[in-house]
Order: structure tokens, then sequence, then C-alpha cells
């Protein structure tokens, strides 16, 4: 069971299942673990276009975790950033950050996937478990589920450069570099 505040949104929910997606059939035992670190914010997060890292403490013993997510391609970028000015143009009024939910299932539909799964994710952490992946990966995620289900924007910044995307001169659009992510993040 996915407990309710994991995935509360649809672009929180696709993160929530790379975690959650084992190719076998019993549940990996670090996810209740990795959950608790999450929900107690043990996991702090730096999110930036291709890579998010994760200051994560357990136990007062602090590991760094980065987690390599591949820029859209071109195609992918052009294709994505239509759907969501069109998107937005027939949903106004969104809170800052956030996206329809119904442009998840577009993304869906259009073969766009803003969520890396575990397995064709690059994600080192300096801890010395041989585990990989390892706890606090696993809590970075945890983690980055509940960023994006509180700023949905956020899964697609991750994948693509904003600044590309202010060019839809689409009012609602606000560049990630004209935040100040000191205020915005807080
Ligand atoms: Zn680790």
């Amino acid at each position: 069971m996915i407990p309710a505040e994991f995935g509360a949104t649809p672009w929180g929910r696709c993160w929530t299942r790379t975690v959650e997606t084992t190719a076998t059939a019993v549940p990996n035992p670090l996810l209740p673990k990795a959950r608790s670190i999450a929900r107690n914010h043990g996991a702090t997060l730096t999110t930036e276009v291709g890579v998010v890292t994760a200051k994560v403490v357990v136990s007062g013993a602090e590991s760094t975790v980065r987690i390599e997510l591949p820029p859209w391609p071109e195609e992918t970028k052009h294709d994505a950033e239509r759907l969501i000015a069109k998107s937005l143009a027939a949903n106004p009024g969104l809170a800052t950050g956030d996206l329809p939910d119904s442009l998840e299932a577009e993304f869906t539909a259009a073969g766009i996937t803003f969520a890396v799964p575990l397995a064709e994710q690059v994600a080192t952490c300096d801890c010395r478990t041989r585990k990989r992946p390892c706890v606090h990966i696993l809590a970075g995620l945890y983690a980055l589920s509940m960023r994006v289900d509180e700023r949905p924007r956020l899964a697609v910044e991750l994948r693509m450069d904003s600044a590309a995307a202010a060019e839809d001169a689409d009012p609602d659009w606000i560049p990630l570099t004209d935040l100040d992510p000191a205020t915005f993040y807080g």
C-alpha cells in the first residue's frame, strides 16, 4: 500500500511508482524506513535540470545521494512544451508551480515519461552499504515524490531547460531562473 502522503498527485505518484515497482514479488524491506526518513524531513533535496542531490540523515549520519535524470531529447522537449502551453491555456488560474492532472495523462498518451524508472536511474550514494539502491537513495526518491506533489511543475523542470519553455510566451509560465530559490523552496 502506498501511504496517502506520497503520490497525492499523478505527478508525485509516477515518482513513487519508480520506487515501489520492483521486478521481485517480495517488497523491498528498506521501503518503510525510506518513507519514514522522507516523511520526517530526513532528506534535503537540491534540484536542477538533469540532477537531484539529497543530503540524507539517518541516526545522525549524513549521506549524499545524487540521482541523474537525462534531459529530454529536443523532440520530446518540444512536444512537452506544446502540451504544457495548451494545457495551461485550458486551465487558467492554477497556483504557481501547479500543473493540471490531465496534463500528466496527456504526457502518458504522447509517450512522454518524466519519472525515470529505478532500473534506468544513475544514482549514487557515498554510504558504505553495498546494496543498491540503498535506503538513502530510496529516501531521496520519496522526498522527490513529495516535492513533486507539492509542486508538479518540478517534474517537468527536472527534464528540460525551463528558459526554453519560457519562449512559449505563456504568461502563466514562470521560468525557474525568475524565482528566488531561497524563498521558493524555503
Ligand atoms: Zn546510501
